[in-house]
């Protein structure tokens, strides 16, 4: 059975649908990656599984239906690395990621994770009294990510991890993903405009065109497609 199983899903803004109702799986401890042109329901999808904007058609961890409120689908195990800077500004690196773990009531497992969290980025240890707003783009990414985690997701939702990254900060934090992804079964499911980056990680690839399902594959299969190489990996 898939972790989190994805059927007829549709989604949009007013009465606009941008998702035509895709389906989509992903196992436990899987990493699937998403890609797609700009303005193709990338960051759509991503927002309605975490309950962010309405939905129709099903959306199940574990066989059971997930719940359509953020907090529903936090506490249910899924938590989302917004696009951008996703982190509460006016907030200090330590807040963030105590908010991170607002839905928890093990004291003792917060404190070790957040020092966890900070031991793997060591900048949000030395900057845990910062105001968030003032960290630089690429320390912010790592708070998001590290805030995310602090609910002790089974599935990690990451929007664009890499935008506006410094390549040696992407590979970084995309090494770190990995890691988190083998040493705690943490499945993720990653929306990423680059693809070659996001494709050495993952399992499997759906590709996204307009609001449907276009194709799905192993990383080998979509690199191995003239097709798709030539519109979506540029080469
Ligand atoms: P990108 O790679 O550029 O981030 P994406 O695949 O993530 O693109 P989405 O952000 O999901 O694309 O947007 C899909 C469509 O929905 C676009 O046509 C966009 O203009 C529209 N859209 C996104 N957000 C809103 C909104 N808040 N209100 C109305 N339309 C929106």
């Amino acid at each position: 059975m898939s972790l989190l199983s994805i059927r007829d899903l549709h989604a949009g803004y007013g009465s606009a649908d941008v998702l035509h109702g895709i389906s989509m799986d992903v196992d436990a401890g899987q990493v699937v990656v998403v890609l797609g042109a700009n303005g193709a329901g990338k960051t759509t999808t991503m927002r309605a599984i975490a309950g962010l904007i309405g939905r129709r058609g099903t959306v199940e961890l574990d066989g059971k239906p997930l719940g359509k409120r953020p907090e529903q689908v936090v506490g249910a195990g899924i938590s989302l690395v917004p696009q951008g800077r996703g982190t509460l500004g006016q907030l200090t690196v330590m807040d963030n990621l105590r908010v991170g773990a607002a839905l928890r009531d093990d004291k003792d497992g917060v404190a070790s994770d957040i020092e966890r969290w900070t031991e793997v980025f060591p900048v949000l240890g030395r900057r845990s009294h910062q105001i968030a707003g003032s960290l630089s783009g690429g320390e912010q990414q790592m708070l998001a990510v590290a805030r995310a985690l602090m609910s002790r997701p089974r599935l990690l939702l990451c929007d664009e991890p890499s935008l506006g990254l410094a390549p040696i900060v992407v590979q970084e934090l995309f090494d770190t993903l990995s890691q988190i992804n083998k040493a705690d079964g943490t499945a993720l499911l990653i929306v990423e405009q680059n693809a070659e980056l996001a494709m050495d990680l993952a399992d499997t690839v759906y590709l996204l065109d307009v609001g449907t399902i276009a194709a799905t594959g192993t990383p080998a299969e979509f690199r191995s497609d003239d097709a798709v190489r030539s519109a979506y990996l540029g080469y």
